[in-house]
C-alpha cells in the first residue's frame, strides 16, 4: 500500500521512441505511473513500483491478440489505400 505518483517520474520521462526499441535502449516502464523512464534503478523513484524491463512474459496472450487485431485492420485498410 501507499503507492502514489508524486509527479517525480515526469523528470525522468524517457524520450519518445518506437515502443519496439524502448527496452533495448534501456528504458523501463512504470505500470503505475504509466510512462517510460530513463533510469538505472529497478524500482520507480516516484511510486516505488517495480519497473518493467521486458515486454515478454505474462502479457504474451494480450500481445498475440493485439497482433491479430492489427493485422486484420491492416487488411481492411489496404483496399482503401490502394484506390
Ligand atoms: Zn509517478
Ligand atoms: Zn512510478
Amino acid at each position: 500500500m501507499g503507492r502514489t505518483c508524486k509527479g517525480i517520474c515526469i523528470r525522468y520521462k524517457a524520450e519518445p521512441v518506437p515502443n519496439s526499441i524502448r527496452y533495448e535502449i534501456g528504458q523501463k516502464h512504470c505500470t503505475f505511473c504509466g510512462l517510460f523512464l530513463k533510469v538505472d534503478e529497478t524500482r520507480c523513484m516516484c511510486c516505488k513500483a517495480v519497473l518493467r524491463t521486458k515486454s515478454r512474459g505474462k502479457k504474451k496472450n494480450q500481445e498475440d491478440s493485439f497482433e491479430i487485431n492489427s493485422t486484420e485492420s491492416r487488411n481492411l485498410k489496404n483496399p482503401f489505400s490502394y484506390y
